[in-house]
């Protein structure tokens, strides 16, 4: 029996706020961990939290794996990025989710390591949510499309070439925006190589029901033990 991983949650904003999801996020995340037996978790909540909590030297100090950026917002205030994107290339799991990619939009280091920065969303509406990578611990159990109602994220850039892909979808949501329903390549979950890190993304996780869904909850434990390098392949239970 290996020990269990850390994950430190991080849920500061200095823009929007999702109250509900942070709220509801905090405590599915802790769930997961704690019924797959894999990880636990502790919280970083507030900018004193940012300041002390986001430094190589509290986490290495506190044995941590990995962040999860649980709808963040702005420039949260770490003390100093390059160091802290330095400790994730070296080994460690950053998860980003929803809002993540609305978090830094001022700091280009960041953007790259997620790959990711939110460009606008439109009403919620539903989408079909293409499985492109069918064997990935984060969608396998979703393949071959998961339909979803949940706000859609669109991106300023379609970083497909610096990602490997796992949800997509071939036409814009139909969210009242002016590309309504027009095909394209959209993309709405994905992982990479950091240095000798891994990022998983998911632009997913605005409402509650999303969170409370089976989907979903299945959706980032599998990222999250990817990400952690506990799962290479294969569907993840609950
Ligand atoms: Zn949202």
């Amino acid at each position: 029996m290996h020990a269990k991983k850390r994950l430190l949650i991080v849920t500061h904003t200095a823009g929007f706020r999702h109250s509900d999801s942070i709220e509801r996020g905090e405590k599915i995340l802790a769930a997961l961990g704690a019924r797959s037996g894999h990880f636990e978790v502790e919280y970083c909540r507030t900018a004193d939290d940012v300041r002390k909590m986001l430094t190589p030297e509290f986490l290495n100090a506190g044995k941590f794996d990995g962040v999860v950026f649980l709808n963040t917002t702005g420039d949260i205030g770490i003390p100093d990025l390059g160091a802290f994107l330095a400790w994730l290339q070296q080994g460690k799991a950053f998860i980003g989710i929803h809002a993540a990619a609305d978090t830094y939009h001022n700091r280009p280091e960041y953007l790259e390591m997620l790959q990711g920065e939110f460009a606008y969303h439109g009403r919620q509406t539903t989408v079909e949510a293409k499985v492109e990578q069918p064997d990935h611990p984060a969608v396998a159990h979703l393949a071959p499309a998961w339909v979803v109602f949940d706000e859609i994220y669109l991106f300023k850039e379609n970083n497909r070439r610096n990602v490997t892909v796992l949800l997509s979808m071939d036409r814009h949501p139909d969210d009242g925006t002016p590309n309504a329903g027009k095909p394209g390549d959209y993309l709405l979950a994905w992982c990479r190589e950091y240095g000798n890190g891994r990022v998983f993304y998911t632009a997913l996780g605005h409402r509650l029901d999303v969170w409370d869904s089976e989907e979903y909850q299945r959706h980032l434990l599998g990222g999250i033990l990817w990400a952690l390098r506990l799962q290479e392949r294969g569907a993840v239970k609950l």
